[in-house]
């Protein structure tokens, strides 16, 4: 497990805060990146401009939100020390305000099964947790919860969430989720898509867990 002063682990969550705005997912900084330390987690600062992070600026915080460093730690933090204690699988964090999840989540909207690769997720839906205050306790709980058996999940009038074992796959499956938002947006311009049937996601399930991956 990294300790908070792993460089190497610094300098990759900067890189996957720029990866986020590289790929269109986010934009300017409104996003965070976190991983697990020993003892917490290391996160992006607030209101800083991504290209000009340093690995001093990344915030090192334990599990009962104390910061250390020169920065304050990005205001979003609540939910990710939360994710943290709830799910020991999980190892990084991204959030990030993407445009079609985004779009998705200010009309409350879940993104059902109406496509395959929603199983990347980890269930037949993508969930859309009720919105309370930016920084909240209360939109940590709701996040905590819409989370559940899942890897990501939106968060309603705000943006979404995608977890994962590294920095890597976490910021893949952010990338994965608004591919899959982007497409369900389109397909309801012109109706409602069917789902695919609970046991036919299941079988998909099934395949990604004795695959590995999708
Ligand atoms: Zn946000």
């Amino acid at each position: 497990m990294p300790t908070p002063d792993s460089p190497v682990l610094r300098e990759r969550v900067i890189a996957t805060a720029m990866g986020m705005n590289a790929l269109g997912i986010n934009h300017g900084r409104s996003g965070n990146v976190s991983a697990r330390i020993d003892g917490g987690f290391l996160i992006t600062p607030s209101a800083l401009p991504y290209a000009e992070l340093r690995a001093a600026d990344i915030v090192a915080m334990n599990h009962e939100g104390a910061a250390s460093g020169a920065r304050p730690p990005s205001t979003e933090w609540r939910f990710h020390r939360d994710i943290y204690a709830a799910r020991p699988d999980v190892d990084a964090i991204v959030h990030t305000h993407a445009p079609f999840a985004t779009t998705l989540a200010c009309l409350d909207r879940a993104i059902p099964a109406f496509h395959y690769m929603i199983a990347v997720a980890g269930g037949d839906d993508i969930r859309c947790a009720p919105y309370a205050t930016f920084g909240t306790q209360e939109l940590s709980a709701h996040a905590v919860r819409a989370l559940e058996g899942r890897k990501a999940c939106l968060l309603a009038h705000h943006g979404m969430i995608a977890v994962g074992d590294s920095l890597e796959s976490a910021l893949a499956l952010a990338a994965e989720v608004e591919t899959l938002a982007e497409m369900y947006w389109r397909a309801l311009q012109i109706g409602e898509p069917a789902t695919l049937e609970a046991n036919e996601m299941a079988t998909v399930l099934e395949k990604f867990t004795s695959y590995g991956k999708p």
